[in-house]
């Protein structure tokens, strides 16, 4: 199986760029592409056009062992276990001022912004991750 790439790119995204994460779906309803949405390692991730088959079946099989590379270990624990893991701690937005763990702005603002960003027009953060 080749390697998965990894969640399309999002200034507002707080997951590890270098990983493709798991997005889990809400209610057995598939999350909608592009947006930006919580993965299974608890952070934002942008959801890929494509959802792989092939992860969901080694999930719901139980076998990590058949998924493929390139994907978040962290989000295959907590998939497998059910275990997060910790947060990087938590401050207060500096959108809305509510208490959140996803760094400068919280989970709502980042994707209230990240709609903003894909539909053009809003400058992304200077503190965002670069495009890969
Ligand atoms: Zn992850
Ligand atoms: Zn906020």
């Amino acid at each position: 199986m080749p390697p998965l790439t990894p969640n399309p790119y999002s200034p507002y995204a707080t997951a590890d760029p270098a990983y493709r994460h798991l997005i889990p779906g809400l209610f057995g309803i598939p999350p909608a592409p592009g947006s930006l949405r919580r993965t299974a390692c608890g952070r934002l991730a942008v959801v890929p056009d494509a959802l792989d088959e092939g992860i969901a079946r080694a999930l719901g099989e139980n076998r990590p062992e058949d998924l493929p590379e390139g994907i978040c270990p962290d989000c295959v624990t907590a998939a497998t276990t059910g275990r997060t893991p910790p947060g990087t701690g938590t401050g207060a937005c500096g959108g809305c001022g509510s208490i959140t763990g996803h760094g400068e702005l919280c989970a709502r603002c980042r994707q209230a912004r990240h709609e903003a960003w894909r539909a053009g027009g809003a400058e992304p953060p200077a503190d965002g991750p670069d495009p890969a």
